[in-house]
């Protein structure tokens, strides 16, 4: 099981978490939403080769944590993924529009000038300005939308530029989900878990609960369960080769 954006160190107990997903043998993108953050939650992954971390500042945190820029500067060439990032249009984050715009193009460029990253991008109530910016950066690596909730207009122009996708149990929830996840091309989706700010009947997601995910994806894409958990893990391997990654991931 793959899930490729959780927010390991958010969890009350992070360790336990962590054991478990080794236990299960579960592949986990572990995002952080502060530059300052990513030390204390690689040493979370420090021996556990299916979870890895990336490097992030959340756009509901960027107004308060812009100064942090410098600090993901020096940490970015230590890892090839990025995330959280990207743009929140939610009433209570759109004053800090100009912030977050700053912050998520100063990440991009950065992307840009350090030869492409596999970057977990935000994008809700924000979804046409998100395409915006990834178009005016193309050489920033892989954007993987996760959780994407835009309208199918803007899907369809995400697909087109070569955006892929992390679907999750909570998005799958609700029928809007479901019929953006039909949409979405197969060889370009990985599913998430997006715990523990996801939560499923008020209780937070864990990252071994993607397997709703895929039960549901299986349904959606007429397929059994094995034959969804082999094309989203042959999905992992070839957007990790894209970025010579391979060997992050074991
Ligand atoms: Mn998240």
């Amino acid at each position: 099981m793959i899930d490729f954006h959780c927010h390991l160190d958010l969890y009350p107990n992070p360790r336990a978490v962590r054991d478990e997903c080794v236990n299960r043998g579960l592949y986990v993108l572990s995002v952080t939403t502060t530059p300052s953050a990513w030390i204390g939650t690689s040493a979370l992954a420090a021996d556990t080769p299916r979870i890895r971390t990336a490097l992030g500042l959340h756009p509901q945190l960027a107004h308060e944590r812009q100064k942090e820029l410098s600090l993901f500067d020096n940490f970015l060439p230590n890892t090839k993924y990025i995330g959280e990032i990207g743009l929140d249009g939610a009433p209570e984050f759109r004053p800090h529009s100009q912030s977050q715009v700053a912050v998520f193009e100063h990440i991009l460029a950065k992307c840009c000038s350090a030869g492409g990253r596999i970057i977990s991008v935000h994008s809700r109530r924000a979804s046409g300005a998100v395409l915006d910016y990834l178009e005016k950066y193309p050489e920033a690596g892989t954007p993987v939308l996760h959780w994407f909730s835009g309208s199918l207009r803007d899907l369809d122009r995400a697909i087109k530029i070569g955006c892929w996708f992390s679907i999750g149990p909570a998005m799958l929830a609700n029928e809007k989900g479901r019929v953006l996840a039909a949409r979405m091309p197969r060889n370009r989706v990985l599913t998430e878990s997006d715990g523990p700010f996801a939560q499923l009947g008020g209780v937070a997601v864990t990252p071994w609960q993607v397997q709703t995910a895929v039960q549901i994806l299986g349904h959606i894409w007429s397929l059994p369960l094995g034959e969804v958990e082999q094309s989203i893990r042959r999905n992992l391997q070839d957007l990790l080769a894209q970025h010579n990654a391979q060997g992050t991931f074991a």
